[in-house]
């Protein structure tokens, strides 16, 4: 099995995430930005010491390959996103990029060149950061993304979308993409949750990626004075929104794993100590791997809402704004990674993912898996965010052992 030390990790982590926009605590690497344009710049640098070939794409997704020596025009893929969000951790996105060049340096050192082509691709953007669209690099990959979703947004300073791509040197996608065509892809990611590190696990080997709905709901009462206004004759929209939490909830808990439910905002009006609250607003988050169970909760949890309200006579409107699907993992590809674990006696165990990654894009058209390294106490998007070098190691030696077995 390859050999990777916590050092040789750290020392490429510490590089990558030191590019980043001045005086940020983490790291901040924008789509486009300055920060962003020298990481591309500096990963294709990098790659190139490898003997890889090097290319970009018109949007600014970077294709580091290296040849293969049978079937070259079989591409075994890996990678990751190289923009971060604001105030990042020095993890997200970039260990996957940086794990693949370290698997890439390691299989040629101990196996030579491959049969069919490596390849390790640092996507343009997945957050949705500075501007308000996610998966702009995957999407660009398969030609997927549309111009008119991105020509008239800008970021926070008012810097049009476009002005920000043509400024880093990039420009639309014209015609056919060209890096599209894959065998295979794995991406190894931080877990952004506590399983692994709960459970004292090493990799995560993800079988699917959560499908999500998210809604607001907007209850509609009556706003009276707290003293006069008896309890019988009360339209009091706070108490019909914990009703509806508290059941929702109670009926998720039943539910069990791995279905999960979150009400994450309320907004009540007047928002005041002696008014009996006359509109509440809230928010809710679904997510599950099954989506008919998905859908079926859901749709449970919308009738219980409805029949709160109208035993209490409270107008409500539920409005679902986000409707993702979940994305099964590629069987094959799964099992090729349980078999390198168990073969090279790593600590893993098959899981989901409760957060979007690229590979929910990719894997519409590649068989695609993910593998994911421990995240202390699950913290992400926030400079906190640390694994120790020593255990990502294993996740990166799943990672070379499995495109091994594909490409030699
Ligand atoms: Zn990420």
């Amino acid at each position: 099995m390859i050999n990777v030390t916590p050092i040789e990790i750290d020392q490429m982590m510490d590089w990558i995430s030191s590019i980043s926009e001045e005086d940020s605590p983490g790291t901040t690497r924008l789509l486009y930005k300055p920060s962003w344009v020298h990481a591309q710049h500096a990963l294709r640098a990098k790659f190139e010491e490898l003997g890889m070939k090097v290319e970009f794409d018109a949007v600014g997704n970077l294709f580091a390959t290296l040849e293969g020596t049978v079937e070259p025009e079989k591409i075994i893929a890996t990678g990751s996103h190289v923009d971060t969000v604001v105030r990042g951790g020095r993890l997200d996105g970039q260990l996957g990029i940086m794990a693949g060049y370290l698997a890439v340096k390691k299989l040629l050192e101990v196996y030579g060149r491959p049969q069919k082509s490596l390849r390790v691709i640092s996507m343009a953007e997945e957050e949705g950061s500075r501007f308000p669209y996610a998966f702009w690099g995957s999407k660009n990959i398969f030609g997927i993304a549309k111009r008119e979703d991105v020509e008239n947004i800008s970021d926070s300073d008012g810097v049009l979308f476009v002005e920000a791509m043509h400024k880093a040197g990039f420009e639309f996608l014209d015609g056919e993409p060209k890096f599209s065509k894959m065998d295979a892809f794995i991406e190894l990611h931080i877990e952004q949750g506590n399983f692994l590190e709960k459970e004292g696990i090493k990799v995560g080997v993800v079988n699917a990626i959560v499908g999500q709905k998210r809604f607001n709901i907007t209850l509609k009462g009556e706003a009276n004075h707290a003293g006069t206004t008896l309890m019988s004759y009360r339209k009091d929209t706070v108490e019909a929104m914990s009703r509806m939490i508290v059941k929702a909830i109670d009926k998720a808990k039943e539910e069990g794993d791995p279905l999960v439910l979150t009400f994450g905002h309320v907004s009540v009006k007047p928002n005041t100590v002696n008014v009996v609250p006359g509109e509440t607003v809230f928010t809710m988050d679904c997510r599950h791997t099954d989506q008919e169970k998905l859908n079926r909760f859901v749709s449970s949890v919308e009738a219980d809402m409805k029949e709160i309200a109208k035993a209490m006579d409270i107008e409500i409107e539920i409005d679902m704004w986000m409707d993702e699907p979940p994305v099964p993992m590629d069987e094959n590809i799964i099992g090729n990674i349980q078999k390198v674990c168990e073969d090279h006696q790593l600590n893993y165990q098959v899981m989901h993912s409760g957060a979007g990654h690229d590979s929910q894009i990719i894997a519409s058209y590649v068989p695609t898996a993910m593998i994911f390294v421990p995240s202390i106490k699950g913290i992400s998007h926030n400079p906190a965010e640390h694994t120790e070098a020593i255990d990502i190691v294993q996740g990166i030696q799943a990672l070379a052992e499995s495109l091994k077995s594909l490409a030699y």
